[in-house]
């Protein structure tokens, strides 16, 4: 027999169910208990205890690479805050492998950090490979403890039962990638917001507000989803589920106020290095609003596995203190060898830190490549030279110069006692890459918008403006397989921090969606115009189906620059050193290096002139998109020869942040 109230709260759970197109299926049952390892999904939090004494846990968690670029940009966060009882706060890394550090990955551990996975190359509905390679991968390369690695993000957000499933094979005890919202079923209000729970009985979320499958019928037991909690303004508008737009500061303190009058349901604060490059007074309203929570009575700064461990065992919060083991304990827990040392405050532009050496190593500084130098400091501030006439890169005099005593060279290589300009025009940034999965014409016509737009969005500046000027087939071939080397141009305020930006793999990220796939590796960034050839009138202006002439003069700086001493400084000393032996050995390989790099020039040359022959129904570009198309008819030996040298003589081409120098103010 239904009792009458039973009945009543049935149809009420009907009706909301109804109201929200949620989930109505969820049943867990009483047997579900924390002490055998099932938490049922509920607002309550576990344990029985009264909402003023439930820990408030504030959660930050990190996606993507750790590089040096997005390592410093978190810990300049996390460094910051510490617990009541003197623990550091830590953050939750889900590491991508592509373009990781493995020496920077040691050095979050040992500082206290989480470590989680975010697959091997970042790609939606990754397979088992994808998943349990980049634990593999964080637990042989990185060294850090396989036991350890816990968590799991899916890529995009792009989540799946099948993923669930190799999660629980392969000794993962969480997932983190369902968002969740208010009002639903499980989540009636912004004071109560669903708590963590274990799988064991299916998921009650409302998947139909992400980007992935979920059902009540999935079986894992023991298996927790952290949820994603949606950051929703006054009005319960979702403003997002990572990287918020709007003040950081006052976004975070409403959502931390709601839940600690409320139910306490952790705090997530989701973000990725580039949202705290985009616009630097993030990081200052973040760490305003880390301040004022930590002051809050019964809160902590925890990782996502910190906040499970408390839900098996829970505690009123008046007994609880976040444990946080030294630096020398989490040194024993990787392999023998590594050294205990940490990467400077200001990191190391240009470079990598090398934690076994402890210091940093500049980028391409052994190599005749564009890089960096060390500036009297040590630090990686100051940009090759390169010498036309010998074809090398060489560190300029200066750059091991000891500084003036009292002196401190400012970041970025300026001089010390110049007053830095305040610049706030725009720049122009050219960024090249090569892509898959499009051709020169598909990419001007269909894709070129899409790229430019994401880009846009990197800059965090509304006003910049985005022109695609070149994309030409790297190898000549027609089909889609074939790489595309595509030339970008933007001009933005922001263009220093959209270098950055583009250094970690947030491109990568963000041109996935566009259909397009970014070659690792070939991402590069530099301030000032391209130095591509391009055409002699207007092509932005060049009515639709017109074929323009190429422009074969070379780029600017070519032939002002033979007046550099540099190579044969380099010359003599190599001589003096070595000797003729030497001398003779020097100089075959520099033979074949420039017999190599001019035949790779030539080709993509003659690839970049097939373009048009293939393209015979070539559409005019959307607007706003400046499009080259180069012609068909074979250029004269002179002009390859000019071609040849711009293309291999551009200081872009060797580097990922090769700024030209004339081009630098
Ligand atoms: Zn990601």
């Amino acid at each position: 027999m239904v009792s009458r109230t039973a009945l009543a709260a049935l149809v009420l759970l009907l009706g909301a169910a109804a109201a929200h197109g949620a989930v109505t299926d969820y049943s867990c049952p009483s047997s579900c208990k924390n002490t055998l390892g099932c938490v049922c999904a509920s607002t309550q939090p576990p344990g029985g205890i009264a909402n003023g004494d439930v820990p408030q846990f504030i959660v930050l968690t990190n996606d993507d690479a750790i590089t040096v670029i997005s390592q410093p940009m978190i810990l300049n966060i996390t460094e910051r805050h510490s617990n009541k009882n003197g623990c550091k706060m830590p953050a939750t890394w889900f590491v991508s492998v592509d373009y990781t550090d493995p020496n920077l990955v040691k050095q979050v551990f040992v500082r206290g950090h989480e470590i989680a996975t975010h697959t091997v190359n970042h790609l939606a509905n990754p397979n088992v490979t994808q998943i349990v390679g980049a634990k593999k991968w964080l637990a042989e390369t990185a060294g850090i403890p396989a036991d350890k690695i816990q968590g799991f993000r899916a890529p995009f957000l792009v989540f799946s039962p099948e993923q669930r499933d190799i999660l629980a094979e392969n000794g993962f005890g969480w997932d983190s990638s369902i968002s969740e919202q208010y009002p639903s079923t499980i989540s009636p209000s912004a004071a109560e917001r669903v708590w963590p729970y274990t799988m064991d009985y299916g998921i009650p979320q409302n998947c139909a507000v992400s980007t992935g499958n979920c059902s009540t019928s999935e079986r894992h037991p023991g298996l927790w989803e952290f949820p994603m909690w949606n950051v929703q303004d006054a009005t319960g508008t979702v403003v997002a589920s990572m990287d918020p737009q709007g003040d950081p500061y006052e976004l975070y303190k409403l959502q931390f106020d709601q839940r600690y009058s409320g139910n306490r349901a952790p705090l997530g604060i989701y973000l990725h290095a580039a949202w705290l490059i985009a616009d630097p007074s993030r990081a200052d309203r973040l760490n305003e609003f880390l301040a004022y929570a930590v002051q809050q009575p019964n809160t902590f700064l925890v990782t996502v596995s910190q906040v499970l461990d408390w839900m098996k065992n829970p505690v009123p919060a008046s007994q609880y203190s976040p444990t946080c083991p030294s630096a020398e304990e989490l040194l024993r827990l990787l392999p023998q060898g590594t050294a205990l040392c940490v990467m400077p405050n200001e990191g190391c532009d240009y470079g990598t830190f090398d934690s076994s050496e402890c210091k940093c190593m500049c980028q391409n500084e052994e190599i005749n490549a564009a890089g960096y130098c060390r500036d009297a400091a040590g630090r990686c501030t100051v940009q090759k030279d390169y010498d036309f006439v010998g074809k090398t890169y060489f560190c300029p005099s200066a750059a091991a110069a000891p500084a003036p005593a009292g002196s401190t060279p400012a970041a970025g290589g300026a001089d010390a006692g110049q007053t830095p300009a305040v610049d706030t025009a725009a720049q122009p940034l050219t960024v090249e890459m090569d892509v898959t999965g499009t051709t020169p014409a598909d990419f001007t016509a269909t894709k070129a918008d899409a790229v430019c737009a994401q880009l846009l969005r990197l800059t965090g500046d509304s006003e910049a403006t985005c022109t695609v000027v070149h994309a030409v087939s790297v190898t000549g071939r027609r089909l889609l397989q074939d790489k595309v080397h595509v030339t970008v141009e933007i001009e933005t305020k922001n263009a220093d921090a959209t270098v950055k930006a583009l250094q970690t793999d947030t491109i990568y990220t963000l041109l996935t969606p566009t259909g397009i796939t970014v070659v690792p590796g070939t991402v590069k960034a530099a301030l000032g115009a391209p130095v591509v050839p391009t055409p002699a009138t207007d092509a932005g202006a060049a009515p639709a189906g017109e074929v323009s002439e190429p422009d074969i003069r070379p780029p600017a700086g070519t032939t002002d620059a033979t007046s550099s001493d540099g190579s044969s400084n380099i010359g003599l000393i190599v001589g003096a050193v070595c000797g003729a032996v030497a001398l003779v050995a020097v100089g075959v390989i520099a033979f074949v290096m420039v017999r190599r790099r001019r035949a790779r020039a030539a080709t993509e040359l003659h690839g970049s002139m097939r373009t048009s022959s293939y393209n015979p129904t070539f559409r005019a570009p959307a607007a706003g998109v400046t499009a080259t198309v180069t012609t068909s008819r074979s250029p004269t030996k002179k002009q390859l020869q000019q071609m040849e040298a711009a293309v291999s003589e551009s200081p872009l081409r060797d580097s990922m942040v090769g700024m030209p120098r004339q081009q630098q103010q």
